[in-house]
């Protein structure tokens, strides 16, 4: 995959850089321990032609947060970072796009406190991160980080070695993606989407505490209230899952994706006659606000 060519560029605190001449420093504390913090968001072409970041304040709120909870020094605004990110978007001639904004440290191979950090934001044309076909899906042999361990509500680019293990480990078995249980064995998450399950008529999911408190997985929740879908928070075991109708990830790079089976047993509801479906169909157009569908269905 290609991220940029030599027209490419960023942004990097407050300056637009060509990706191709931008640089980072060989000693910085975030290359070495994975002490930083970035955002995934989405860009969409919209029924009207008009180009937006869906959910823009959310995701940035959240980077805030998750600088914050790190103590990673965070000088900008939310309304700054959105500026900034249209501007990459509009110099990239970019519409349906992937963003990523990063917040990472300075040289420093201590454990010590920043005074400084260093914000990119990058973005790239990105195909829906898992696929669009149903997924069959393992239940990992890795469990989601105790909250205990880690402030597992920040998005820090460290908790992602438990989700590149937990991925590769899936793929490695022949399947598409891994469910992580959390440190108590109940199902929390894939390793960069929510999940829910269907079950005769309604929708279950996760409850936070052990999870990312996803954007995608509020959406679903204001797409479930617009449609009437009741959705029931929880902890939810592997067992109750391996008896659902049918199930699906969520989040801004996958999207809504929808499951074929859980560890080689198929869900037994035709994905096009669920709920998750209806979700799906919904948030797709949600997405490039084309509102009267979502009300139609
Ligand atoms: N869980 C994890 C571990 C993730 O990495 C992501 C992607 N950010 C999500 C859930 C979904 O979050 P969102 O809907 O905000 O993209």
């Amino acid at each position: 995959m290609n991220y940029y060519n030599e027209h490419t560029v960023l942004w990097l605190d407050g300056h637009i850089v060509k990706a191709s001449e931008a640089k980072t420093d060989l000693y910085g504390q975030s290359l070495h321990y994975g002490y930083a913090v970035f955002e995934g968001i989405r860009s969409y072409r919209t029924a009207a032609g008009t180009t937006k970041i869906f959910k823009a304040t959310e995701h940035f709120d959240r980077l805030k947060r998750s600088a914050e909870a790190c103590n990673l020094p965070y000088p900008y605004t939310t309304p700054e970072l959105i500026d900034a990110t249209y501007e990459v978007l509009e110099k990239n001639q970019l519409q349906d796009a992937y963003i990523r904004p990063l917040v990472y440290a300075p040289a420093n191979m201590s454990f010590n406190l920043n005074e400084t950090s260093f914000t990119t934001i990058q973005t790239w044309a990105m195909a829906p991160f898992l696929g669009e076909k149903l997924l069959k899906v393992m239940t990992s042999s890795f469990q989601r980080p105790n909250p205990k361990g880690f402030n597992i509500e920040a998005k820090a680019s460290g908790h992602y070695v438990n989700s590149i293990l937990a991925s590769q480990e899936a793929k490695a078995k022949g399947y598409d993606e891994a469910l992580l249980t959390d440190m108590n064995g109940f199902i929390a998450e894939g390793p960069g989407a929510n999940m829910f399950f269907e079950k005769d008529g309604r929708l279950f999911t996760p409850a936070l505490g052990n999870i990312l408190p996803g954007i995608t997985r509020a959406t679903v929740f204001e797409i479930c209230r617009e449609l009437s879908i009741p959705v029931e928070e929880g902890q939810f075991t592997p067992a109750q899952l391996a008896r659902a109708d049918a199930a699906f990830f969520c989040g801004t790079a996958a999207e809504v994706i929808g499951w074929d089976s859980i560890d080689g047993k198929a869900f037994p509801a035709d994905w096009k006659d669920t709920l998750s479906r209806k979700v799906q169909l919904a948030y797709k157009d949600l997405v490039i606000e084309k509102q009267h569908q979502l009300e139609a269905i």
